[in-house]
């Protein structure tokens, strides 16, 4: 919550402040001179000689005589005889002062003059006994009170005694160094320290002035001095507050608010009386006769020779007033060139012996009187009166604040609350008004609903009128019915008319197909007939090679005969090349059986021993032996328990020779068609021989031979139990590798032999598949044999066509091929032979094989093939 005050005051503050700032005025120091009446001891001691002055007070003269003959005369602002009252010296000297500073100016009355010559008696006589006695002090203080207001002035003293630069209180004589505070700012100077007393009453204040004069006398007594050789201070402040009426005068703002009068600060004037008389102003001895030492006689005199200092340069107008060389000086700094309004008395005595004394106290008050000071009035705003005034107002306006808060508040509620109840009257009003309007709608609807109606009835009737005059325009409809089914017969006659011709169109369509598929299947008869010719052809031509190789043998053995007779060939094979010999020009079955009865007369051991022989010659016709014989079935066993096959083997590594090859191979062929055999040949690293003799061979007959021992040693189906073990070893001594390295040779029969390998390997692979001893993609996949199956799963030529359709079947036969069947498109191969293959067995067999696998099917499902 935020309170906001106005202070509408503060501008009339302001320019009252400026005011303040600006009221002083010239006023110069004002000395009177004062002669004592002579005392008894001058009536006497001096009772022949003149008075050392002569008073004109009518002209405010003063005369001095320097000797009986000469004069000076001094003008001063007042001239007080011997006879002069002491209520009049108050009048001229002090009353002034004391109005300035009840007006709210400082003012100064001091008395300065030789011992004895009556500055106390001026200042301080209390008057006891004889009123007319009292002296400026007094006087002034009956003055102040006389004036002042108890209840909104007031009016305190401190009294002191400067002696040797020590300021003691007189009021306090325990207090005996008080310390002088001068304002930075203001120059004013203060004596925190010292007893304030307020004074309330003259007796009050008598009494005050008799204890400090008593604390005087007993300090003076302990310092061992007299009062003359101490300054006394008395000083008194006077608090006054401007009246209203005097302020208001002051104001310049005569149309101030009532607010702004009674926040308006109450002006205090601060006035301060310092009367001060000063010790005596004769020079004390330099050789201290008084007991003083020289140091304590400087330092009496001290404050008073800066007085005289001060008031020399301030009389010259000196630009340097030494203020701060004595504690008088800092006090009565206001007093002499200050704001303070000043009257100086000087005293003086008549006695002429004290001439030289008088005269230097008529020069000091001389040039007091051209000290010029500036009267300022000491006047002031009572601030903390203020502020406490502001706090009260404050407090009220905070009650006020809240109690209207409280009431705003209420209001506030009150309002709420009156429109609330108005809200919700005005929604009852609004919900009645519209549950009316909806009740008149409804009604509304419910009258147009039963007019519509009405109007419905009525066209209804209208158009049964209507209807009549309608009748002969439905003949005519009927007429044009009729006319339109008429149509619609004839266009369903042809329209039979054309189906019966579509019908015998497609039947027309199966008869051309049947004859089709009928072409097909003697198309496919004829290439078996043509496979099963050239199979035929290829026997004949193997038999014509064989045929060859053996007249060519017999030609050699003839010449070797006619050359130079047995004794050049090995024994063993003489006898059998003269037993060949006879029928190397007969066919095949004489052949034949001239070998048996080779194999029969020369033995077994020696045909053998000479596969080793040192002659490359007899190694070659060695071999073609043996091969004859492993050719009959019935000489394979003994071959090989022999070690025949070992050592064609051997051969087969050892020799370079192409026709060793080429007829070794053919052996190891023959007898791989026995299964105890292919063991013993894969054993014995027959695989790896005859992988390598693939590699090397150019002629497509050595390779033929090698691709069929390989096929047989595919076909290896029946010792299930080692069959993983021997396909892996197939696989891994590089037969498969071998096979399709073969192909690239492109000779039908190699590749007829390196189908039926596969063939053959696929089988066994799928039959261990079904056994469970083979699980994994097949090893044929594996050595990246699909591309060839796929490409040649059509080929041309049907002994390779057939060998490829088996070994598609049976890869299809394993869901784990399944996947590598579809991305390589041995799929679209497997449907191919389902349905176009010649031979029925495959055909069903790829049909079943296709059917059964989920992963097929899926497949043609995803391609939307219907299957
Ligand atoms: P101071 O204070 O200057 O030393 P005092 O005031 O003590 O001198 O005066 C010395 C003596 O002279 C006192 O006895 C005093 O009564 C007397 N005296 C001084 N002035 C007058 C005067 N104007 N009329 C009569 N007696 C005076
Ligand atoms: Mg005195």
């Amino acid at each position: 919550m935020i309170y906001i005050y106005y202070f509408p005051c503060s501008v009339f503050l302001f320019v009252n402040l400026m005011c303040l700032c600006s009221s002083s005025v010239p006023g110069r120091v004002r000395v009177a001179v004062r002669l004592r009446p002579r005392n008894a001891e001058e009536s006497v001691a001096d009772a022949d000689f003149a008075d050392c002055v002569e008073l004109q007070p009518e002209f405010k003269r003063l005369k001095l005589r320097k000797n009986n003959w000469d004069t000076d005369t001094y003008e001063f602002d007042e001239v007080l005889t011997e006879f002069a009252s002491q209520k009049r010296v108050y009048e001229v000297v002090a009353k002034p002062v004391v109005e300035s500073v009840l007006d709210g100016y400082n003012g100064t009355v001091m008395a300065y003059g030789q011992t004895g010559t009556g500055k106390t008696y001026t200042l301080g006589r209390l008057g006891e006994e004889d009123t007319t006695d009292r002296g400026i002090i007094v006087r002034a203080m009956e003055d102040i009170l006389a004036d002042v207001s108890l209840e909104s002035d007031s009016v305190s003293v401190s009294y002191l005694q400067l002696y040797m630069e020590s300021l003691q209180d007189l009021l306090d004589p325990t207090n005996d160094n008080i310390s002088i505070v001068e304002d930075p700012k203001s120059g004013d100077v203060s004596l925190p320290g010292a007893t304030l007393v307020e004074i309330r009453d003259q007796q009050s204040f008598l009494e005050l002035l008799q204890l400090g004069e008593a604390h005087r006398y007993a300090a003076n007594t302990r310092l061992n001095t007299e009062s003359s050789r101490s300054h006394a201070l008395l000083m008194v402040h006077v608090k006054r507050s401007v009246k209203g009426r005097e302020l208001a005068h002051s104001s310049q703002n005569g149309n101030s608010t009532n607010m702004a009068k009674s926040l308006r600060p109450t002006l205090v004037r601060k006035g301060k009386l310092v009367v001060v008389d000063l010790a005596g102003s004769e020079r004390i001895d330099k050789s201290g006769s008084e007991g003083h030492t020289l140091e304590e006689a400087k330092s009496i005199n001290l404050s008073l020779s800066a007085l005289g200092k001060c008031i020399n340069a301030l009389a010259e107008n000196s630009a340097h007033v030494p203020v701060r060389d004595s504690k008088l000086t800092r006090l009565l700094r206001d007093s002499f060139g200050g704001t303070a309004r000043t009257s100086l008395v000087i005293t003086i005595g008549p006695s002429p012996r004290h001439r030289g004394e008088t005269t230097s106290t008529i020069m000091f008050g001389q040039r007091a009187m051209k000290v010029e000071n500036m009267l300022k009035l000491k006047e002031e705003f009572d601030y903390k009166s203020l502020a406490r005034k502001l706090d009260i107002q404050l407090d009220k306006l905070i009650m006020e604040h809240e109690r209207k808060q409280k009431a705003f508040e209420k209001e506030i509620e009150r309002i709420t609350t009156d429109t609330q109840n108005q809200i919700s009257e005005a929604e009852r009003n609004y919900a009645d008004a519209m549950e009316k309007e909806r009740l008149k709608y409804q009604k509304d609807y419910m009258e147009s609903i039963k007019k519509l109606e009405e109007k419905w009835m009525m066209n209804q009737h209208k158009l049964g009128e209507r209807k009549d005059q309608t009748a002969s325009t439905a003949e005519e409809v009927a007429e044009l019915k009729k006319l339109l089914s008429k149509e619609t017969s004839l266009r369903k006659a042809a329209e039979e008319e054309v189906n019966n011709l579509k019908s015998q169109l497609a039947q027309l369509k199966m008869s051309e197909a049947s004859a089709n598929s009928e072409s097909l299947k003697l198309r496919k008869m004829l290439e078996d007939e043509a496979y099963r010719k050239e199979k035929l052809e290829g026997e004949i031509s193997m038999l014509q090679t064989q045929l060859l190789q053996l007249s060519f043998e017999a030609d050699e053995t003839r010449r070797r005969l006619d050359r130079g007779g047995p004794g050049k060939v090995p024994g063993g094979l003489d006898s059998l090349i003269s037993q060949v010999r006879p029928q190397v020009n007969d066919s095949v079955n004489e052949e034949k059986a001239s070998i048996a009865n080779l194999f029969e007369q020369v033995g077994l051991q020696k045909i053998l021993s000479l596969l080793e022989a040192e002659d490359a010659d007899v190694r070659i016709h060695a071999v073609k032996v043996v091969a004859n014989l492993a050719a009959e079935e019935s000489n394979q066993q003994k071959i090989v328990e022999a070690g025949g096959l070992t050592s064609l083997l051997l051969l087969l590594g050892s020799s370079e020779d192409e026709t060793i090859h080429r007829v070794a191979a053919g052996a190891i062929a023959n007898l791989a068609m026995n299964e105890t055999n292919q063991e013993l040949i894969m054993s014995e690293g027959g695989i790896r021989l005859l992988s390598i003799t693939a590699a090397n061979a150019e002629d497509p007959q050595t390779l033929r031979m090698v691709a069929g021992a390989i096929a047989n040693l595919c076909g290896n189906g029946k010792l299930l139990d080692v069959f993983d073990k021997l396909q892996n070893k197939l696989r891994g001594e590089g037969g498969i590798k071998a096979l399709l390295g073969m192909v690239k040779c492109g000779h039908p029969d190699v590749l007829a032999q390196v189908a039926r390998g596969i063939a053959n390997f696929a089988k066994c692979e799928s039959r261990a598949s079904a056994q469970g001893s083979k699980t994994g993609r097949s090893l044929l996949i594996e050595d990246g044999a699909l591309p060839w199956i796929v490409q040649n799963a059509n080929n041309d030529a049907s002994p390779i066509r057939r060998h490829i359709e088996l070994a598609v079947c049976h890869l299809a036969q394993h869901e784990v091929n399944a996947r590598d069947m579809i991305t390589g498109g041995a799929l679209w191969e497997l449907v191919r032979i389902s349905q176009d293959c010649s031979r029925e067995d495959i055909r069903t067999l790829a049909h079943r094989t296709l059917t059964s696998s989920p992963t097929f099917l899926a497949e043609l499902r995803r391609l939307r093939i219907d299957y």
